[in-house]
């Protein structure tokens, strides 16, 4: 069923959830647009304006790594800024009622964690902006220290074991985080309620994963204003605003 209508939307999606034990939620950008963040296709996003820069180039130009770094401080701000949205809250919401038992996500704005869900619940398919990683050693470093030195020399710092050092992002080019994907799929084969919030599900292979879900069986609904590649698999797609739709899930 599409539903446009907000009320229909909710009654059925409380029946949804009121009926599962088990609700694996999978989020793109739209669950983060309310908070500020733009989603990657609106018209001038942060994102549609500069080519991506593929992991081999960073990896092998001290320019490509510049200019990444310049982009990065650019939407610094706006990821500062951010606050969880009524989607997270009721995401959390679900979490808390223990009927979540994690949140897979392709977002990269750390948004589910200040949700209050735990670090080790939310399955990040694309990693994460709000910090870095040393490419050889794979130690964790903030970004304050890393703005501050490349604002002093123009340059990011190597890591202390002589490492290159990138956000802990998954770059095109740059293979899938393993564990993150296996977990991902672990959730999407053990869930009756497997709830798509604000992704165009283009994304491969982070879009098969809501198809895993419903060949086991699980329920699939779809939140997204704009159509998406598997609507035609789901049970429920609702064409609504993501805050609207979720803001009465939201329990304290
Ligand atoms: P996408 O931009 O392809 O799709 C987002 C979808 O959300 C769109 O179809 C849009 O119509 C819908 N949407 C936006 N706001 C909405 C709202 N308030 N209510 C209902 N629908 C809404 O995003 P994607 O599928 O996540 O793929 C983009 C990739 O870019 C992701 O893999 C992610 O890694 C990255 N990205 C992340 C962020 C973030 O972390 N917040 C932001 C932009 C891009
Ligand atoms: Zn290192």
């Amino acid at each position: 069923m599409i539903t446009t209508s907000l009320d229909t939307a909710i009654d059925r999606l409380r029946e949804l959830i009121d009926s599962s034990d088990r609700i694996v939620p999978f989020t793109g950008a739209g669950i983060s647009t309310e908070s500020g963040i733009p989603d990657f296709r609106s018209p001038g996003g942060l994102w549609t304006k500069n080519r991506p820069i593929p992991f081999d180039d960073y990896m092998a130009s001290a320019e490509a790594r510049e200019e990444a770094w310049r982009r990065r401080w650019a939407i610094d701000a706006t990821f500062a800024a951010a606050k969880p949205t009524r989607g997270h809250l009721a995401l959390a919401s679900l979490y808390r009622s223990g009927k979540a038992p994690a949140v897979i996500t392709q977002n990269i704005d750390n948004l589910h964690q200040v949700s209050g869900i735990a670090p080790q619940a939310v399955v990040e398919l694309h990693g994460n902006t709000t910090y870095a990683l040393c490419m050889d050693c794979a130690r964790r470093h903030e970004l304050p220290p890393i703005r501050e030195t490349f604002e002093a020399t123009g340059a990011a710092p190597d890591c202390s074991c002589g490492g290159i050092i990138k956000t802990a992002t998954v770059s095109f080019g740059q293979a899938m985080p393993a564990e993150a994907m296996q977990r991902a799929q672990d959730l999407a084969n053990d869930c009756d309620l497997f709830l798509v919030v604000g992704s165009s599900l283009v994304v491969w292979p982070a879009a098969g994963i809501p198809l895993l879900a419903k060949r086991n069986g699980a329920a699939l609904v779809i939140i997204n204003r704009e159509p998406t590649e598997l609507d035609e698999y789901a049970d429920l797609v609702v064409r609504s605003d993501i805050g609207d739709t979720l803001g009465p899930f939201i329990t304290h």
